[in-house]
């Protein structure tokens, strides 16, 4: 039976959550949208319900996430944590602050505390305010960002914005004392009225000392950074049993494939790693903006070349290409078109027996793993930080996916993900 009960705000933070908690010791299972009453309830140590609501209507959000937390409730859980970006993407409207109020009234605990931060990124906060890298939140890009612009870095003032509670500070002075003292400086808080502490955190020992002074919290709230101290809990408590291999996957025979759709730095640069090494295909949506052409175009090429070492099927583009083809669409048709023909290629692959198969991009991913049926993902083995290897299970076959956020891994990685055990 699950413990830990967690609910993300988008897909790859999940992932990035959930393979965080694989890493500290809990064998975790990622759900994709709210999970209906049918389905059952995985034997892992924690689960991840992925929602798309950091954007979404406040009362979407709202309830998606009471929905998610109700199941995860009727699943055996005993803790929740509400996952959001280090960056503390959210606008003055939320959704940070109506998922969590509503989340610390159905569990009626009253308080949770609020820490995003996330040092191995560069995500700290100091005296409540959210610096990413030396640089204040709302100087860092952030505040530029078309969707979720964060012009104050001063976090107990942008939540007091989204909630209709009171929002106090742990700062960094009593962090650095240690658990009992921060569980001491939030019994205070909440005995003041307070609905939240944003609590201060720079370095790793910070956020395990903060995990253990929440272990008796219902809801915990924050990026993945904080989640890393919460697996100890349930080990002292003797309810959760050290494991050497939490990610230990059942592999799954079949071809392999890269599909890129991102065109971050990133991403085009380990697509031109790659094609020095393997057969590589790249696409060009502005030669031939027809999504079906351009699938079987990718499908016909593969059907020669697919067998164990991997074959890259890209889209990715530099960003005047990216801008010609915006112009002559429009943005969002672009974005669609290109979508849709990598998720048709997808779920040509599968039919083919590709059965290892390599994401790059959030979108693209959430397109793929929608087209292919996914419901579920198991959580495996790290490739780079953020991105695990995961078994993917839904109405199609097992499959090995690796989802992969466009900025995220090294320049080899996707030759890197097919040299990285699965199997014990
Ligand atoms: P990232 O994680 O890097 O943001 P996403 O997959 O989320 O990557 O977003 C990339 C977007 O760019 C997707 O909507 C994708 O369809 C689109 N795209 C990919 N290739 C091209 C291209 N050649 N021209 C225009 N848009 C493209």
């Amino acid at each position: 039976m699950p413990l830990l009960g967690c609910i993300a705000d988008d897909f790859t933070g999940a992932t990035d959550l959930a393979s965080m908690l694989v890493k500290h010791g809990m064998r975790t299972e990622q759900l994709i949208g709210v999970p209906s009453a049918a389905d059952t309830a995985p034997a892992v140590d924690a689960v991840v319900v992925a929602l798309k609501s950091r954007t979404a209507p406040v009362a979407q959000a709202v309830a998606e996430s009471l929905a998610a937390l109700a199941w995860l409730r009727e699943a055996g859980c005993r803790q929740f944590f509400f996952k959001y970006c280090s960056t503390f993407d959210s606008t003055p409207a939320g959704n940070i602050g109506p998922v969590a109020d509503a989340l610390v009234a159905a569990t009626a605990s009253g308080f949770a505390l609020a820490c995003p931060a996330f040092p191995a990124n560069g995500r700290s906060v100091y005296q409540g305010h959210l610096f990413v890298g030396s640089a204040l939140l709302n100087e860092s890009g952030m505040e530029n960002h078309p969707l979720t612009p964060m012009k104050d870095a001063n976090l107990v003032r942008v939540l007091a914005h989204q909630t209709d509670g009171t929002v106090g500070l742990v700062p960094y002075a009593t962090v650095e004392q240690g658990a009992d003292t921060i569980r001491r400086a939030m019994t205070m808080l909440k005995e003041q009225g307070r609905r939240y502490a944003i609590v201060d955190a720079l370095n790793e020992a910070h956020l395990f000392a903060i995990g253990e002074a929440a272990a008796a919290h219902a809801v915990i709230t924050g990026g993945s950074g904080v989640a890393m101290g919460l697996p100890e809990n349930f080990r002292r408590a003797g309810l959760l049993a050290p494991n050497p291999d939490p990610g230990a996957l059942d592999d799954v025979a079949g071809h392999a494939a890269v599909l890129a759709g991102s065109c971050s730095r990133a991403t085009l640069l380990q697509i031109a790693t790659a094609r020095e090494r393997v057969p590589t295909l790249e696409l060009d949506p502005l030669a031939k903006p027809d999504a079906a052409a351009l699938a079987a175009q990718a499908l016909a090429w593969a059907d020669s070349r697919l067998g164990a070492a991997p074959v890259v099927i890209a889209a990715s583009a530099p960003p005047d290409r990216v801008a010609a083809l915006q112009a002559k669409l429009g943005r969002e048709a672009a974005g669609a078109l290109v979508e849709t023909a990598l998720a048709a290629i997808a779920e040509g692959l599968v039919a083919r027996g590709v059965r290892r198969l390599v994401v790059a991009g959030g979108e693209t991913s959430g397109a793929t793993v929608a087209q292919l049926g996914v419901r579920r993902l198991r959580i495996g083995a790290e490739i780079d930080p953020g991105v695990p290897w995961t078994r993917a299970e839904g109405s199609g076959p097992p499959l090995l996916l690796a989802l992969k956020s466009g900025n995220f891994g090294a320049p080899d990685f996707f030759l890197k993900a097919f040299a990285t055990r699965v199997a014990p």
